[in-house]
C-alpha cells in the first residue's frame, strides 16, 4: 500500500515519506486556494488588495504548510508512542493527511495516550498560532497575517476533525480505550468500529446531499479503515497464544539442488506439490523453488538444467517457537504462500503455509467446542 512513496527527510531517525497521493492534493490545493483567495482574505480579516504574493504561491505556502502541520501531528503520536516502547518505521503523507507505521501494535493502556497526543498537539499548536498574531499584527504584512491565520485554522481543524469518534480515528482509538475498560478488547473494537462505520455513512449522506466530494471520499476511508482494522483484531484475538510449532507441517518433502529440472516436475506431479525447500549435500537448506520457477524457464532446457539454476535463495523463514500472528504477518506482507520453519541453528523443521494458518481457526473452534461441553 504504500510503495508508491518516497523518503524526504528524517526526523530524529523518523523516515518522512510521501505518497504519490500527496502531490495531486497539493496540486488541487494549491489551486483551490489561488482560485478563492478573495473570500479567503476576508475571512482572514485581509483586504486582498494588498496582499503582494500571487494567490497560487499563496496557496502552495498554504498546502506545504498543511502538510507541515500534518506531520507535526503524527510526530506527536510518534514521539508518545517511542516513550511506551514502540518503534515507528516511518510517517507517509498521503490524500487524505498522515499515517504513522508502527513496528508492532500498540499495548491497549498505551494506545489512549498515544491517540491523544496527535490532536492535543494540533489544538495548543493552532490556538498558539493565532493568539500570537494579536501580539504580532502591527509587525507583519498582510500575507504573513494570512498564512499564520490560515495555519492557525487549519490546525484546530485538524485537532477536531482526528477527535471525532469514527474509529480508526483518534477520537475512535480513544472511544475504543474508554469502551475496553469495561468489555474485552475485541469487543471494544467491534462497538468502536459500528460507530465508526455509522459515522462514515453518515457523511457519505451530508457529502451527497451538498455535494462535497471529499466528504464522500473520506466517509469511504473511514469505512474501509474501520473494517480492515477490525479484521486485524480478530485474527490477533484468534492467534493470540498460537505459536508457529503448533500448526506447521513437520513432515517436509525436500529436493536436492543438483538435482535436474526433470527429476523436479517428475516429484512435482508425483507428489501433487507445487513448491518444495531445497537442500545442498549436507541437508543444509540453500533456496526454495516452485511451479512458478519451472514454467518461467524454457521447456526443452529441463533436462539439463539443475534446480539450483532455477531456484530462489532468497529464504524468508521463521522460527518455530515465533508467535503465530507475527508469522502471519510476514506472510501477508511478503506475499508467498509458505515461510519455511527453520531452528535457531539453521536446521529445517518444517514449513508454514496458508493452510497450516488457517488450522488454528478449526483448532479454536475445537477448544470453544469441548470448553462449552465440560463447561
Ligand atoms: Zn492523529
Amino acid at each position: 500500500m504504500f510503495k508508491s512513496s518516497i523518503t524526504i527527510l528524517r526526523i530524529s531517525g523518523i523516515p518522512i515519506r510521501i505518497h504519490v497521493s500527496f502531490l495531486l492534493i497539493l496540486a488541487f490545493l494549491t489551486y483551490a486556494i489561488g482560485q478563492n483567495i478573495q473570500s479567503i482574505a476576508n475571512l482572514a480579516g485581509v483586504n486582498v488588495g494588498d496582499l503582494t504574493v500571487n494567490p497560487y504561491g499563496l496557496g502552495l505556502i498554504l498546502t506545504i504548510l498543511l502538510f507541515v502541520s500534518v506531520t507535526f501531528h503524527e510526530l506527536a503520536h510518534s514521539f508518545v508512542a517511542r516513550r511506551q516502547g514502540m518503534t515507528i518505521r516511518s510517517i507517509t503523507l498521503m490524500l487524505l493527511g498522515g499515517v504513522a507505521q508502527m513496528e508492532e501494535d500498540i499495548d491497549e493502556s498505551g494506545e489512549m495516550m498515544m491517540a491523544l497526543a496527535g490532536p492535543l498537539f494540533s489544538f495548543v499548536f493552532g490556538i498558539a498560532l493565532l493568539l500570537s498574531l494579536r501580539v504580532l499584527v502591527p509587525f507583519i504584512g498582510p500575507d504573513t497575517h494570512l498564512v499564520i491565520y490560515y495555519l492557525g485554522v487549519i490546525n484546530i481543524f485538524l485537532a477536531v476533525f482526528n477527535m471525532l469518534p469514527a474509529f480508526p480515528s483518534d477520537g475512535g482509538r480513544i472511544l475504543r480505550s474508554l469502551i475496553a475498560r469495561r468489555v474485552p478488547y475485541l469487543k471494544a473494537t467491534r462497538i468502536a468500529t459500528n460507530i465508526g462505520k455509522g459515522f462514515a455513512v453518515l457523511f457519505a449522506i451530508f457529502g451527497f446531499l451538498t455535494g462535497n466530494l471529499l466528504l464522500i471520499l473520506i466517509a469511504f476511508f473511514i469505512y474501509v479503515g474501520a473494517s480492515q482494522e477490525y479484521q486485524l483484531n480478530v485474527i490477533r484475538d484468534v492467534f493470540s497464544g498460537f505459536e508457529v510449532a503448533d500448526v506447521m507441517s513437520d513432515e517436509v518433502s525436500t529436493v536436492r539442488a543438483d538435482d535436474s529440472v526433470s527429476t523436479l516436475l517428475r516429484r512435482m506431479m508425483d507428489e501433487r506439490h507445487s513448491g518444495y525447500p531445497v537442500v545442498n549435500d549436507s541437508g543444509d537448506v540453500v533456496g526454495c523453488v516452485t511451479l512458478g520457477d519451472v514454467r518461467a524457464m524454457p521447456q526443452e532446457l529441463a533436462g539439463e538444467k539443475r534446480i539450483r539454476d532455477i531456484m530462489s535463495s532468497e529464504l524468508i523463514t521463521v522460527q518455530p517457537h515465533d508467535d503465530l500472528y507475527q508469522a502471519f504477518k510476514k506472510l501477508s506482507s511478503a506475499d508467498i504462500g509458505r515461510l519455511m520453519v527453520l531452528d535457531a541453528d539453521g536446521g529445517l523443521r518444517g514449513i508454514l503455509t496458508r493452510s497450516d494458518i488457517m488450522k488454528v481457526y478449526r483448532i479454536k473452534a475445537l477448544q470453544e467446542e469441548q470448553s462449552r461441553f465440560e463447561g
